[in-house]
């Protein structure tokens, strides 16, 4: 059996790969479909082989009765604690004193939403995609590989702010060959964000990304051997032109914003309503936004993120490009810019795909790729089983 290299690069829009000629040295190639969400939405799919309507990680904050901010519920009721240098405090004593939460992200602050709903929030990332159990619905692709004791290696990760993770990749070594290598390019969505796919800095990163994948797949290769290949991306990425102050739009229609228990995220505004009539007010605020729409249970069936209950809000605004919502609530006001770059729009946009590239055939073209099809085609590359009933298959050519 040939032994496997897996790439995951975040972030990498298809046009990129004219800036990566060792990857582009693979014929194979295909644009992959993304989820109608961010990359924990996106992760989850890959690696679990269902839609977000099963693995039920749709956004990284979800309302919950125990999260990890619970411990301020007795300073929110004070007034004045809505001041950014107090969450800003209990962000860092909660990152000082939690030490189970070992997920991509770590302890995040919420930006989404004010200080005074952070009791009422709870991650729905509690550990790293390769650690066991990373969700608690479905095995991954890692959990089944370990349960049958296949030994791979995992490289790239860079822990909540520990370092670039290719300087990860370009001090690991691969020797001895393990049947499955998952490398880890976590610094191109970073770089896509701030300066976009096609400037100089990004081209730089992704010819140094490329020539480091060169070295690792010349020293996977044993006895003239080559390993099989194949790399994939989440999403792709796009500039976004126009932003949207929703505070202030609250404020014209005579209201207040954090009247509201609620969650911003860059395009996506979601709401929980706790006192009759509060859907009407905010539902006539979200009809004079400029482009987007409410995301109705028949949209949510369409995108597959039906979920079961009203954890991610129970009304979810979906802001369309060219917009996304200037961020609200931000940690002493210092990073109050909002990135030029974003992803996490409707599917349908094609900026939103995402690339693979592999060194087998692919199967055929009418039945497009996506990323629920990750985890089924790295185990049939690895000559393994794949369990029934998962949304994804193989997107391998069976000859
Ligand atoms: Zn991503």
């Amino acid at each position: 059996m040939k032994p496997l290299l897996t790439v995951f690069v975040d972030g990498l829009p298809p046009e990129c790969i004219e800036n990566m000629p060792f990857v582009k040295s693979f014929g194979n190639r295909s644009r992959i479909r993304t989820e109608l969400g961010y990359s924990v939405t996106c992760d989850s799919s890959m690696y679990c082989g269902v839609r977000p309507n099963r693995h039920l990680k749709w956004f990284i904050w979800q309302r919950a009765e125990h999260g990890m901010y619970k411990w301020t519920k007795a300073f929110v009721r004070h007034p004045g604690t809505d001041l950014m240098v107090t969450a800003y405090t209990a962000y860092r004593l909660t990152k000082l004193l939690n030490h189970t939460n070992t997920s991509f992200y770590g302890i995040k602050y919420i930006t989404g939403s004010c200080f005074r709903y952070w009791p009422e929030f709870d991650m729905v990332e509690k550990k790293l995609w390769s650690e066991p159990g990373f969700s608690d619905k479905y095995p991954t692709v890692f959990d089944i590989l370990r349960s049958r004791g296949i030994p791979f290696k995992v490289s790239g990760f860079r822990r909540f702010g520990g370092g670039s993770s290719l300087a990860q990749l370009q001090a690991d070594s691969f020797r001895p060959t393990q049947p499955w290598t998952f490398v880890f390019v976590g610094d191109v969505d970073g770089m896509m964000h701030k300066h976009g796919p096609e400037s100089q800095e990004t081209r730089t990163l992704l010819r140094r990304v490329d020539q480091r994948l060169e070295t690792i797949y010349q020293e996977l290769s044993r006895d003239g051997e080559d390993p099989i290949f194949m790399l994939f991306s989440d999403h792709g990425m796009t500039r976004v032109e126009k932003s949207i102050d929703i505070r202030k739009r609250f404020r014209e229609h005579g209201l207040r914003l954090p009247s509201f228990v609620h969650m911003i995220d860059n395009n996506f505004a979601r709401f929980w309503f706790d006192k009759d009539g509060d859907r009407e007010k905010v539902q006539k605020v979200l009809a004079s936004l400029e482009g987007g729409f409410v995301i109705t249970d028949e949209v949510a069936r369409q995108y597959h993120v039906d979920m079961p209950d009203n954890r991610f809000g129970d009304l979810i605004f979906y802001l369309d490009l060219p917009y996304a919502f200037g961020r609200t609530w931000y940690p002493l006001g210092l990073s109050a810019k909002t990135k030029p770059y974003h992803h996490g729009y409707s599917p349908d946009h094609s900026c939103m795909d995402g690339l693979l590239v592999a060194s087998k055939s692919l199967r055929s073209t009418n039945m497009p790729i996506e990323l629920c099809d990750i985890m089924p085609s790295i185990l049939e590359a690895l000559g393994q089983q794949v369990p029934h009933g998962l949304d994804g298959s193989s997107i391998w050519r069976t000859s």
